[in-house]
């Protein structure tokens, strides 16, 4: 899953972006308000964290430009202690979620999956498809109760896959969400990760769309 890390504290711009990757994300960092702005509008993330306070344009204006210009990827927002009318401010504007600094990036991560489950119109930290069972929190993945492994890209694709369920995701729409921005795009690399997760997981619910990408469905034939 992709995020848009707007930050403009170098040190806390780093501190988050270590634990995102760490935690599996594939992480965006900008510190200002307007690249933030283009980046929302023209990149697909997953997700956005947010900080208010920014050099060229502050976050509430940000958001508020995203959400009339139709962008609806679920963002948190940083605030500092007690600025409760740039809290208002940032729920008016379309905020998801808020954490207050200081804060542990622990917690920064679990509100970011729990916004993406929402997303989902997935409540709870599982992610089921038929047999297969995604804990979003752990990153364990069981097929009938039984533990699958998988590699970090393999994980990242089954996760946006089951983000998806039921719809069309294009090897575009994958390579978009799971890797860095400067990843070959001509690469058929997800066709062959797509085809080790088939055979680890071995239910069939990963259904190949021919000429359009893959589709994740519990129900696929
Ligand atoms: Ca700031």
């Amino acid at each position: 899953m992709r995020i848009l890390l707007v930050e403009d504290e170098a040190a806390l711009a780093q501190r988050l972006r270590e634990a995102l990757v760490d935690a599996g994300f594939v992480v965006e960092p900008v510190a200002d308000g307007e690249e933030a702005l283009h980046l929302g509008k023209i990149e697909p993330y997953d997700a956005v964290v947010l900080d208010l306070g920014l050099p060229r344009m502050d976050g509430v204006s940000v958001l508020q430009r995203w959400r009339s210009a139709g962008i609806e990827t679920p963002v948190l927002v940083l605030t500092a202690r007690g600025r409760w009318p740039e809290k208002l401010a940032a729920f008016s504007a379309g905020a998801d979620d808020y954490v207050t600094k200081p804060f542990e990036v622990q917690e920064v991560i679990v509100r970011l999956r729990a916004l993406m489950r929402r997303a989902a119109g997935a409540p709870s930290a599982a992610i089921e498809c038929g047999p297969l069972r995604l804990d979003t929190t752990s990153g364990s993945v069981t097929v009938d109760g039984a533990p699958v492994r998988l590699t970090t890209h393999e994980l990242r694709i089954l996760e946006y896959l089951l983000h998806r369920r039921d719809r069309i995701v294009s090897r575009l729409d994958i390579i978009d969400h799971v890797y860095d921005r400067d990843f070959d795009r001509d690469s058929n690399v997800i066709d062959v990760l797509i085809g080790r997760i088939r055979r680890k997981i071995t239910v069939d619910v990963i259904e190949t769309i021919r000429g359009q990408g893959y589709r994740m469905s519990s129900k696929s034939r």
